[in-house]
C-alpha cells in the first residue's frame, strides 16, 4: 500500500465552487469499453483483478502526487487512485477532474491497508488504481450537489433540477423500492390469475367525486376527452367481456385541491374479480400487501381485523381508524343526571372519554393550552373536561368506573367530550324514523369533532406515549360505508364511493323510499349502507372498493337517487346501462394508492419523494415548467378560444 502524504488536502466547497471548470476538456467516446462491475459492488475478494467502472464524481480529493476520485452510480462509491508516479498523463487530466463529471475507469483492485479501511462505505475495504481513464462529459457547476449527505437547499430548486436530485442516494432508494413493491404486487396478482390489462387516457368522464382534467379534440371541434379519474368502468366492462380477473397499474387523474399526500395524477393498484364475495376480495388484497411489505423487508400480521363504518365513528370518530392508540369510551350511561345538568352538556347527545396513554402529570398551562386544539367550529360542537381530579370530587363513584371502561393506567390522559346543551334538546323519543336520522347525524358530528380532538391529543403527547415511533403496521379493514352523502352546500345526496357501489341487499327498500326526498337531509338514503369497503393503515386511508351492481335496473335507481334523470342517465352512462343489460356478472373490486404504499414503507414525509417526476402543491411541474400557455395556431386548430 502507498503511504498518504503527510500534507495531503481537501478541496473545501467554496474552493471546489471557484475553482476553474474547463470549458472545453477533451472528451472521449466509449468505444466499446464495457463496465464491469457497478460502484456499489467490489469487496476485498476482488483484489487483484483488474476491473472498468463507470460513474459520476462524486468527490474529488488532491493530495498532491495522489488524487482519490469517489466514482459514483446507483449502486454507491468506490474510490479511485491517480497515481502521479505511476500515470502522469493520466494524473494529469483527473486534475481538471470536478464533481459530477462522467467518467469510465479501468484499474486494479486492491485491498486498503488496515488504517484506511472505510468501514461507513461498503466498498471500503478496497480501493481501484486507475490505469485507464476516458472522460466521458463534464458538468456545468450544479446548483446542489448529489453526494453531499445535506442536501441543504429549498424543495423548489430540488425539483426544476430533478434530474440532479434523482442522483441523490436517498432517491435511487426510493425509487428502487417503488420498483421492488411493485414488482412484487405484479408478481403476487399474476400468480392469483390475473391478468394485467391497460385501459385508454383519453376516454368520457369517470365518477370519483373529483374535477375531470379535459383534453380537447380537434377533430371533433368543442368536444373533449377526459383523463379518466379511475379506469373504474373500464374495469367493469372487462369482468362483462368475460376477463374474469383483471389488475392494472394504473395512472389516475383528478383535478382537485392539493395536499401534502395527494397529486394531480397518482398511481393506483387497480383491480376487478368477476363472482367474488368481500372475503374473496380483501384475501387477494391482503396477499399483495403482504407481498409488498415483505419485497420491503416488513412483516405484516393477517387477516386484518374489521369494523363497519358506524362503529368506526362510535369508536374513533373517524372512518379512517388509528389503531395505535385507544379507542374513545362511550360513558354517558356511567354519568348520573346531575353530573350531566352540572355540566352543562347535552343529554341526547354521545359522551365520550378519550384515552391518550403515558402522557404523564400535566401542568395548569398544559392543559389550557388544550383549548388551542379546538378550531371555532369543533368548539361549537363539543366541550371537554380534561381536570378528571376536579370531575371525581364530585362523582367519585362514576369516574372511577369511567377510568375503568376506558381501561385508563397510571399516566395516562382522560379527557371527556360531549356536547354543550343547548336551548332546545333533540328529542328523537317520538319514533319517527327522520327524527331518529337527525339525532344520529347529530350524534354523529359529536363523534367526529371528538375523533379529531383524540387525534390533536396523540399528536401533541406523540413523543410522550411514543406510539408513532418505529415500524408498527395497524391495518385494519373499514366496511358497510353509507351508500350516500348529504351534500350541505347543494342540498341534496351525493354517492359516498362511487355510483357503481352495491348496497346491502336488505336496504332496496330504503332506496325506494329514500328516492322520494332527494333533497331532505333527514331522507332513508342517510341509513342505507355499502357493500363498500376501505383498508387503512395507521389511520391512513390506503385504498377502497365495493361488490357492484350488476344489475341494470338498480344501477338506473342508483342514478335516479342522485338527482339524474332518464335522459342524463341516457348521456352520461347510456353505454354502461346498455352494457349492464347482457348478462353481466357479479362483481367487484378495490383499488390502492401506490405512491402512498411507497411512502410508507420508505418512511417518507411526502408523496414526491417516491415519484420520479411530481407536481408542486400548485399542480405544477417545476423543471417542465408546466403547464404552459400554447401558441395560437394550437388553439385555432383546437377551436379554442381563451378568454381575457
Ligand atoms: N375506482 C375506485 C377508486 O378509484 C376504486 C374501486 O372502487 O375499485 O377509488
Amino acid at each position: 500500500m502507498r503511504e498518504r502524504r503527510a500534507s495531503c488536502r481537501t478541496m473545501d466547497k467554496a474552493e471546489f465552487l471557484s475553482a476553474p471548470r474547463k470549458a472545453t476538456m477533451q472528451l472521449d467516446f466509449l468505444g466499446d469499453l464495457k463496465r464491469t462491475h457497478r460502484c456499489g459492488e467490489l469487496r476485498s475478494a476482488d483484489a487483484g483483478s483488474t476491473i472498468t467502472l463507470m460513474g459520476w464524481v462524486n468527490r474529488r480529493r488532491d493530495h498532491g502526487n495522489l488524487i482519490f476520485i469517489d466514482l459514483r452510480d446507483r449502486s454507491g462509491v468506490t474510490q479511485i487512485v491517480f497515481d502521479k508516479e505511476r500515470n502522469p498523463e493520466m494524473h494529469a487530466r483527473v486534475e481538471s477532474v470536478r464533481n459530477e463529471y462522467v467518467l469510465a475507469v479501468t484499474g486494479m483492485v486492491e485491498r486498503r491497508a488496515e488504517n484506511t479501511i472505510n468501514p461507513k462505505m461498503e466498498t471500503g475495504e478496497i480501493e481501484v488504481i486507475a490505469s485507464e481513464l476516458k472522460l466521458l462529459n463534464e458538468s456545468k457547476v450544479p446548483p446542489f450537489f448529489p453526494g453531499d449527505a445535506n442536501v441543504n437547499v429549498n424543495e423548489e430548486v430540488r425539483l426544476k433540477y430533478r434530474y440532479l436530485d434523482l442522483r441523490r442516494p436517498e432517491m435511487h432508494a426510493n425509487i428502487e423500492m417503488r420498483h421492488r413493491v411493485t414488482l412484487a404486487i405484479r408478481n403476487y396478482l399474476a400468480g392469483e390469475g390475473f391478468y394485467e390489462i391497460e385501459t385508454p387516457y383519453m376516454t368520457r368522464s369517470t365518477p370519483e367525486g373529483a374535477r375531470d382534467y379535459l383534453v380537447p379534440s380537434r377533430v371533433h371541434p368543442g368536444e373533449f376527452y377526459a383523463l379518466p379519474q379511475s379506469p373504474q368502468i373500464f374495469k367493469q366492462l372487462l369482468m362483462i367481456g368475460g376477463l374474469d380477473r383483471y389488475f392494472q397499474i394504473a395512472r389516475c387523474f383528478r383535478d382537485e385541491d392539493l395536499r401534502a399526500d395527494r397529486q394531480p395524477e397518482f398511481t393506483q393498484i387497480d383491480l376487478e374479480l368477476s363472482f367474488p364475495t368481500e372475503e374473496t376480495i380483501h384475501g387477494v388484497v391482503e396477499g399483495f400487501l403482504d407481498a409488498a411489505f415483505t419485497a420491503a423487508g416488513y412483516s405484516i400480521e393477517r387477516p386484518f381485523p374489521q369494523m363497519p363504518y358506524d362503529e368506526a365513528i362510535r369508536l374513533y370518530g373517524i372512518d379512517k381508524p388509528d389503531l395505535r392508540l385507544p379507542a374513545m369510551t362511550d360513558v354517558k350511561a356511567l354519568l348520573p343526571a346531575n353530573a350531566l345538568e352540572t355540566l352543562a352538556v347535552d343529554r341526547a347527545l354521545p359522551v365520550v372519554v378519550i384515552r391518550t396513554p403515558k402522557v404523564g402529570e400535566l401542568s395548569r398551562k398544559e392543559r389550557d393550552e388544550h383549548k388551542t386544539l379546538l378550531s371555532e367550529k369543533q368548539g361549537k360542537v363539543i366541550k371537554f373536561f380534561d381536570d378528571f381530579k376536579r370531575l371525581e370530587k364530585s362523582w367519585p363513584e362514576a369516574i372511577a368506573k369511567i377510568r375503568q371502561l376506558s381501561g385508563a393506567e397510571e399516566g395516562d390522559l382522560l379527557v371527556m367530550v360531549a356536547a354543550p346543551k343547548k336551548a332546545e334538546t333533540v328529542a328523537a323519543s317520538s319514533g319517527d324514523a327522520a327524527a331518529v336520522r337527525r339525532l344520529q347525524r347529530d350524534s354523529y358530528a359529536v363523534y367526529a369533532n371528538a375523533g379529531g380532538f383524540r387525534l390533536a391529543l396523540a399528536q401533541r403527547y406523540a413523543a410522550r406515549h411514543k406510539a408513532f415511533e418505529g415500524k408498527t403496521f395497524k391495518f385494519l379493514w373499514v366496511t358497510d360505508f353509507p351508500s350516500f352523502e348529504w351534500n350541505e352546500e347543494n342540498e341534496t345526496w351525493t354517492f359516498a364511493h362511487h355510483p357503481f357501489t352495491s348496497l346491502h341487499e336488505d336496504h332496496m327498500e330504503l332506496l325506494n323510499e329514500g328516492v322520494r326526498a332527494l333533497h331532505d337531509p333527514n331522507s332513508a338514503l342517510g341509513a342505507i349502507r355499502a357493500r363498500a369497503y376501505d383498508v387503512v393503515l395507521n389511520g391512513t386511508e390506503l385504498g377502497s372498493g365495493s361488490i357492484r351492481i350488476h344489475q341494470q335496473e338498480v344501477q338506473a335507481k342508483i342514478f335516479e337517487a342522485l338527482g339524474m334523470d332518464e335522459a342524463e342517465q341516457k348521456l352520461r352512462f347510456g353505454f354502461f346501462l346498455e352494457a349492464l343489460q347482457y348478462g353481466t356478472p357479479p362483481h367487484g373490486g378495490v383499488a390502492l394508492g401506490l405512491d402512498r404504499i411507497v411512502m410508507i414503507l420508505a418512511g417518507a414525509p411526502s408523496l414526491r419523494e417516491v415519484i420520479p417526476f411530481p407536481k408542486t402543491a400548485a399542480a405544477t411541474d417545476l423543471m417542465m415548467e408546466a403547464p404552459t400557455p400554447v401558441t395560437a395556431a394550437q388553439l385555432k386548430e383546437l377551436s379554442i378560444a381563451i378568454k381575457k
